[in-house]
């Protein structure tokens, strides 16, 4: 059925500014998308549709989470005094390899999908791990929930424990099988190569064959730390710069590609991101735990590359995006103080990469403009209120100082979201 919305309404069509509705009407269709936004009940098609009024609440697009490792979310908000390889071999792969077991995976992904819907996160690109029934496992209760996912099992055959490495005719089988199975609308598989270190020439060329044969989008993590720049160079020796190394086997923009960290990204791989068409997945929070340098995202801005934000759980310690633009500007000043030609983000900025650009690798979503998918939050942010403040300043204060605690409604691709079960049966029966 058509619904119209009607509360104070905020989103970002370009990233230089709020637009900003006071009490505005959404018009969403019986497919979800979005018809219509306006000023007044005139101004949008609400012929036949049911008005809901979300009286004095703020009506914003919902987060998307572009980088993040569902199988570390026991480890969020531990082992955080360690760098990016040794942090890898003591804590995650030891993690990563108990999801070979799908009721151990259960009650870990449960609680997992539960978070990102309790924190408005309706849209996530995931890493799962190399377990192809416990990353199907995960996909459906992605599905289950009514929440947008791309999911990876993960690809890797060298320089991880034996548990965690899988042939590359196991991984083509393993994809395979999730790709004959998908018939989600909104979850799919994402072709997911760990990161250089952790896949051979063959499995990188198979990565890049699946991803054209299906034409399936790619995750990947790029040139978060120096260490690992120059593994990746004595690894791939014909490659020109890390980036090359994934763009000479076809996993770099030739099908929708997102990239994490890029932290020393610069010269060669810039331009060849650029040219791609190659989404960085900004993630402030690892940037500063895992002490592997400051991505220089007014870079990617200035270049015209597409920017979201990720949690990274679990080198970040947050899965909430909204604090995730806190951090993203509070690095970016940082950026800043170290080069004045880097201007630091902005708060209208930072919502944009959080909304319409990290949406843009889900499909039209992230905005209110007709034809997006309408995916939304509904924030009751009267206790944050409490002396008149404008709805920018409400907005910026819910951002900063808000929570789930006040986000009332949850919505994707126009239904709305209830809250998905947190627990599985051999949870509850304990
Ligand atoms: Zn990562």
């Amino acid at each position: 059925m058509k619904k119209v919305y009607k509360a104070h309404i905020l989103y970002t069509k370009e990233q230089s500014r709020f637009e900003v509705l006071e009490n505005g009407y959404v018009a969403v269709d019986a497919d979800g998308r979005v018809t219509g936004v306006g000023a007044d009940l005139a101004s949008v098609d609400s012929k036949d549709a049911e008005i809901v009024d979300f009286g004095d609440r703020l009506l914003i697009p919902a987060m998307n989470d572009v980088h993040v490792h569902a199988p570390q979310y026991r480890n969020q908000g531990i082992a955080m005094d360690l760098e990016l390889l040794p942090w890898l071999q003591n804590y995650t792969f030891p993690e990563e390899m108990k999801y070979a077991d799908p009721v151990y995976a259960e009650r870990m992904y449960r609680r997992f999908v539960h978070d990102l819907w309790r924190f408005g996160t309706m849209r996530a690109c995931v890493f799962a791990t190399i377990h192809t029934d416990s990353t199907r496992l995960l996909m459906q209760l992605f599905q289950e929930a009514g929440m947008g996912a791309l999911v990876g099992k993960v690809a890797m055959n060298r320089n991880c424990p034996e548990g965690l490495q899988e042939s590359v005719e196991a991984m083509v089988q393993g994809y395979e099988s999730i790709i004959a199975a998908d018939n989600s609308q909104l979850v799919h598989p994402i072709i997911t190569p760990r990161f250089v270190p952790s896949c051979t020439s063959d499995m990188l060329r198979a990565c890049g064959e699946l991803s054209a044969k299906y034409q399936l989008p790619v995750q990947s993590h790029l040139s978060e730390n120096k260490d690992e720049i120059a593994w990746v160079a004595e690894l791939e020796p014909g490659s020109t710069c890390y980036g090359d190394a994934y763009n000479r086997y076809g996993l770099f923009g030739q099908t929708p590609t997102v990239m994490a960290h890029c932290v020393w990204t610069e010269g060669e791989e810039l331009e060849l991101m650029k040219r791609n068409g190659v989404m960085v997945a900004h993630c402030p929070t690892s940037n500063l735990n895992i002490a592997s340098g400051l991505a220089p995202v007014r870079t990617f801005l200035d270049a015209g590359i597409p920017v979201g934000l990720g949690s990274d759980i679990s080198g970040g310690h947050d899965l909430n995006i909204f604090r995730m633009m806190v951090y993203a500007i509070q690095v970016s000043k940082m950026c800043y103080q170290q080069n004045h030609d880097r201007k630091f983000l902005s708060l209208s900025e930072a919502f944009w990469i959080a909304t319409k650009s990290a949406g843009s690798f889900f499909g039209r979503v992230g905005s209110f403009e007709p034809g997006y998918e309408f995916d939304a939050l509904v924030i009751n942010d009267s206790d944050l209120n409490h002396d008149h403040y404008s709805l920018l300043h409400r907005l910026e204060r819910y951002i900063y100082l808000g929570d789930d605690r006040q986000i009332e409604h949850r919505f994707c691709c126009g239904r709305e979201i209830t809250e998905p079960k947190e627990k599985c049966e051999a949870e509850l029966t304990n």
